[in-house]
């Protein structure tokens, strides 16, 4: 299991309807960050400010300048301290990074999954719980 090479798969993948944000992030977006707020219709992110229809990529996905030596786009955060837990949670499970072509996932990781989420579960600490 690999650290997050910020490929970004998972954001452009999830973000078109397919994340969600608890209530109360909602109501502190709307009291401390009212521009991410804004990307709120209805209790679903991300949205249009204007029309309020379901944006197809989220709008604080950014990508980031191109590294020398480095051929491939890598991607930022803009919310990165303020994302919603949904995001935060990713990835959770071995299979669900297979099956979205997560870059962490190494092919000995195939051949030893429970081995794998103990390693992925320690590399994502910081953001969830553990599930080994
Ligand atoms: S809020 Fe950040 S982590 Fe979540 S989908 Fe958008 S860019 Fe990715
Ligand atoms: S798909 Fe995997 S490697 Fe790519 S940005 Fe998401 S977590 Fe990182």
């Amino acid at each position: 299991m690999k650290e997050c090479n910020q490929c970004g798969k998972c954001c452009i993948h999830y973000a078109d309807g397919g994340l969600s944000a608890t209530t109360e992030e909602i109501q502190n977006w709307e009291i401390f960050n009212p521009a991410i707020a804004e990307y709120v219709a209805n209790g679903k992110i991300w949205m249009d400010p204007v029309t309020h229809k379901q944006l197809t990529r989220c709008p604080w996905l950014e990508e980031l300048p191109i590294e020398s030596g480095v051929d491939s786009v890598k991607y930022g955060c803009r919310i990165y301290q303020d994302r919603p837990e949904d995001c935060r949670h990713y990835p959770t499970y071995i299979a669900e990074m297979v099956r979205d072509g997560c870059e962490m996932v190494e092919v000995q990781d195939l051949d030893t999954p429970k081995q794998a989420q103990i390693s992925l579960d320690i590399l994502m600490a910081d953001s969830r719980p553990s599930l080994s």
